[in-house]
């Protein structure tokens, strides 16, 4: 450690485990690992320290049991999880293990520490993610028996009001912690789907993992800043930076304050139909925003704002960074990664001059094209995808080779990564947006072969009108509530509900307060708008009626144009407000 860098602002880049920001005084618990690993006694005690051993296991089961009985009433992700650290610490063959190596000279400690290490040899080794982390339950009970064998009780009362930084937080810790007041938690190692980040978030308690060293380079007492949006630990912030951070936190606290409870509450009709509220995103400070409001996800990654950004197609690398964060930022909600959609109206670098842009190489038709960009979009989106909550998504399908090409592509960079050994969800599911009139008539067939539908409606009413989206001549006859739109809607809507896929949609309508109930009607399962929508639509969508909003939409769909449509929804609207304003 040196002394010159305190004092000075520091910053740490870690992973966004709980979304948030606290900011306060650092409380540091770190362990002595190394001292532990190898103590060893000599052969008189070797009985003693047997005993201990089965002492501190009895101590700490009462320990979890009592937690178990305090955590009836707590989230339900609490139970599950202890009922693991009991299974694990009450288990018969990891004990007489553990007795072995205490019979061959170490102390209890030591024989805990490394019998637990060489368990964890096997779940770290494993591909699989989940797994992996599952050698983070380990660590949290030797942790727990440990502190036990040393009869030393971990001082949560000492972090009250504080920031704790510590090597891991074991999650029963984490309920002891958040009763003594805690602000929030950076620790070493960790991952966002362990179950401490898991109850952070349901605790709505700021948290950032994997900080590798972080812990060590802070002093207790020092001013910390913990973004849990970012993944950013900033330790004796400037003036300016704890100005900017305070400002946030208002911010955080004014819009929660005046969302009340809305973010928290579920997108559901009054008949208890389920909408999942999603968010499109451009930006990683869009993500951000929607988790802040309570969005069940992202319906939309406009991965075209990297190229944007960066004037260029961005490389494997930068992709799999972004979507990674993206995807970390979200968890354990689902994102949705829209396949670069360039053409038309969109960035058109590496897109040959044509006549007729919006008839020529976009979406799918540029990526079969341009078959490197698809293969490191791919490839960065699976390598991104092995905590399983990305999904991937084809712009601009047209016909079913365009589909089916797209998927063979898709499978020949899934072989192409196990051949490398390179991990990645193998079920990452792959759909499509429907935006052009023939994927909607062809929708039966294409739904035998996407694993979701994503409605685009604002390239479907383009090119169900032939109404350019982006020229104001036309502007009176681009309406997505025409019904030659809504139609065409219907009839993808109808082809996924018969194929049991999800359906979704994220064109402009799902933000319009006057489509929630007619989307509902026809049988969406998902909408996704811009997250400054997400609240308005909340509150629109728990005032539906599903069952009403069925025949609504078949009214509203017999209309015979788009003005018909619209006046029928808002004298619907009129008559339906008395009896429904009482629902938020
Ligand atoms: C759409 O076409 O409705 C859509 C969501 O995609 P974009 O607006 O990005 O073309
Ligand atoms: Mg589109």
């Amino acid at each position: 450690m040196q002394p010159a860098k305190y004092g000075v602002e520091r910053r740490f880049k870690g992973i966004p485990a709980s979304p948030g920001i606290a900011i306060g005084e650092a409380a540091l618990r770190l362990t002595d690992e190394a001292a532990l690993y190898n103590e060893t006694i000599v052969p008189e005690v070797i009985e003693s320290e047997k005993k201990r051993f089965t002492a501190a296991v009895q101590t700490i089961a009462e320990e979890y049991r009592h937690i178990f009985e305090l955590a009836q009433n707590e989230e339900n992700t609490v139970l599950p999880i202890l009922e693991t650290y009991l299974m694990i610490l009450t288990d018969t063959l990891l004990a007489d293990a553990i007795r072995r190596r205490i019979a061959s000279g170490l102390s209890a400690e030591s024989a805990v520490y490394q019998e637990f290490d060489a368990q964890k040899q096997f779940f770290t080794a494993t591909k699989d993610p989940i797994l992996r982390e599952r050698a983070v339950d380990l660590d949290n009970v030797r942790e727990r028996l440990l502190a036990g064998l040393r009869n030393a009780t971990i001082t949560h009362a000492l972090a009250a009001n504080k920031i704790l930084m510590a090597q891991t937080v074991t999650p029963t810790d984490l309920m002891l912690y958040r009763s003594a007041g805690i602000l929030g938690f950076a620790t070493e190692i960790g991952g966002i789907a362990s179950h401490s980040s898991i109850l952070a978030r349901s605790f709505s308690m700021p948290a950032v993992i994997g900080l590798r060293d972080a812990a060590h380079s802070v002093r207790a007492g020092e001013i910390v800043i913990l973004d849990g949006y970012a993944g950013l630990l900033i330790v004796n912030p400037k003036p300016e930076t704890l100005v900017k951070f305070e400002k946030r936190k208002q911010q955080e606290e004014e819009n929660r304050q005046k969302l009340g409870k809305l973010a928290k509450l579920s997108s559901q009709t009054t008949d208890g139909r389920a909408i999942r509220l999603q968010a499109n995103i451009d930006s990683l400070e869009d993500v951000d925003a929607a988790m802040m409001l309570g969005a069940d996800g992202v319906g939309l990654v406009r991965t075209e704002y990297l190229i944007a950004q960066l004037q260029r197609f961005p490389t494997e690398e930068e992709q799999y960074e972004w979507y990674k964060e993206i995807a970390e930022r979200a968890y354990p909600r689902p994102i949705t990664i829209r396949a670069f959609d360039v053409g038309g109206d969109k960035y058109a670098e590496g897109v040959p001059h044509e006549e007729n842009p919006a008839l020529g190489l976009r979406g799918i038709r540029f990526l079969l094209y341009k078959k490197e960009i698809f293969s490191s979009q791919t490839r960065a989106v699976l390598r991104a995808s092995v905590h399983r909550n990305i999904r991937l998504m084809l712009p601009m399908v047209s016909t079913l080779a365009e589909l089916c090409a797209g998927l063979d592509f898709i499978a020949t960079c899934k072989k192409q990564l196990a051949e490398h050994r390179i991990p990645f969800d193998a079920d990452t599911p792959v759909g499509i947006m429907i935006e052009t009139p023939a994927a909607a008539v062809m929708a039966d067939d294409f739904a035998r072969y996407a694993d979701f539908f994503s409605i685009g409606t604002n390239d479907l009413t383009q090119y169900a009108l032939a109404a350019d989206r982006s020229n104001e001549y036309v502007a009176a006859i681009f309406d997505s509530f025409d019904p030659a739109v809504l139609r065409l809607m219907q009839i993808a809507v109808r082809a996924a509900k018969k194929r049991k896929i999800p359906v979704s949609v994220c064109g402009e309508i799902a933000g319009d307060p006057n489509a929630a109930e007619l989307l509902i009607g026809m049988g969406v399962d998902e909408l996704s708008v811009t997250p400054t929508s997400l609240l308005m639509v909340k509150k629109h969508i728990r005032k539906v009626n599903a069952a009403k909003a069925t025949n609504l939409a078949e009214d509203a769909i017999r209309c015979s144009d788009n003005n018909e449509v619209r006046q029928f929804l808002s004298s619907r609207r009129r008559k339906a407000k008395p009896a429904d304003s009482a629902v938020t």
